[in-house]
């Protein structure tokens, strides 16, 4: 066993009321990686609790277990009040409190006692009392399986739910197995959880075939839209009043901007949405072309160097602007 995995298993043995929390919008891997802390605690009698900064969306309502999280933006005063007797917060899949979003950051900063990051993004915060951040990890859940494993070798906690709760993130942060983050032993790990009892074909049902008719009016608007820079660089948006007449909520874009990169010979996909006056845009590239380090210098964001994110404080047409203007920088023209 490494040191941090000895050094994990006596900060949980040590600790009886344990926080779990993950990023705002939680996603597969998210949920998936919380929910399956929360149920292997609770199994060992801790008193735990997962807050996350906002709700599970409904795709992701057949995890195991999520009825009994606590969204923070519907309950504030739960974690405040929770915090006062934490004796143990776990950060999973998020490299920075402000990741949980405003509110629920400045809470967690208050946060005097220990903390366990547990995480595959770049760039970590640094006060924590273990730290596993792995960016060589497809998957939050892929490394929670690992750390575990090694924690708890004779794997009891591998229940069916755990095993579908990681599945899920092991399986929507790899777009499906196939990044390049995806390695020998995710397969292996996701072969233990086959045998555990994941049920794989239901949860890819429950992920990919949940289609609501507004996706496919939202996604003819952003085909409508879809703009070459070059032969490379591919492009689109969706205004915020196009998005409400098209009926869909946030759920119903995921994944848009990976149709961009589908197109031969793109290598970077950008889309573009406004959203509260604000715009928020999702990267998405091919091979060497970093936009997790564009996004950061050109957007306020950041993510990993094949899928990032970022926030322009102003108009689409100025946010496209700057993208025009700077994308060659990192790609090839
Ligand atoms: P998406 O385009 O799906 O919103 O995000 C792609 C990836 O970039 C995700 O892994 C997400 O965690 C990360 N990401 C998205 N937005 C931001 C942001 O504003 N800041 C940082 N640091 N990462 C982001
Ligand atoms: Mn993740």
């Amino acid at each position: 066993m490494t040191t941090e995995a000895i050094a994990l298993r006596r900060l949980i043995d040590s600790s009886s009321s344990i926080l779990i929390t993950t990023h705002i919008n939680p996603d597969g891997d998210a949920a998936g990686s919380s929910l399956a802390l929360y149920h292997i605690l609770c199994k060992m009698g801790k008193n735990v609790l997962f807050i996350s900064p906002n709700e599970i969306p409904p795709s992701l309502h057949f995890l195991p277990g999520v009825d009994e999280y606590v969204p923070f933006n519907q309950n504030p005063d739960t974690l405040a009040e929770r915090l006062q007797n934490t004796d143990l917060l776990f950060c999973l899949d998020y490299n920075t409190l402000s990741r949980t979003g405003d509110a629920m950051a400045e809470l967690l900063r208050t946060f005097a006692g220990k903390k366990v990051l547990i995480d595959h993004h770049q760039q970590p915060d640094t006060d924590y009392a273990i730290s596993f951040s792995d960016t060589s990890y497809c998957s939050t859940c892929e490394l929670l399986f690992q750390v575990l494993s090694e924690a708890y070798p004779d794997l009891k906690w591998l229940t069916p739910d755990v095993a579908t709760c990681l599945y899920t993130g092991i399986l929507t942060d790899s777009g499906s197995f196939r990044f390049n983050t995806v390695q020998p032993r995710t397969h292996r790990a996701v072969a233990t959880l086959l045998e555990a009892g994941a049920p794989h074909t239901a949860i890819h049902e429950a992920i990919f075939d949940q289609n609501r008719p507004e996706r496919f009016r939202l996604m003819a608007v952003m085909l409508s839209h879809m703009t070459y820079l070059s032969h490379s660089v591919v492009y689109s948006w969706i205004t915020e009043k196009e998005f409400l007449q098209s009926g869909a909520d946030k759920e119903d874009s995921e994944g848009f901007v990976n149709m961009g990169l589908s197109i031969r010979g793109v290598k970077v996909s950008a889309l573009f949405r406004e959203e509260e006056g604000k715009v928020r845009i999702s990267f998405r590239s091919k091979g060497e072309v970093d936009v997790n380090q564009y996004a950061r210098t050109y957007f306020n964001g950041g993510g990993h160097r094949n899928a990032a994110g970022g926030t322009w404080y102003g108009t689409i047409q100025e946010a496209v602007k700057r993208f025009e203007e700077t994308i060659f920088e990192v790609v090839p023209s």
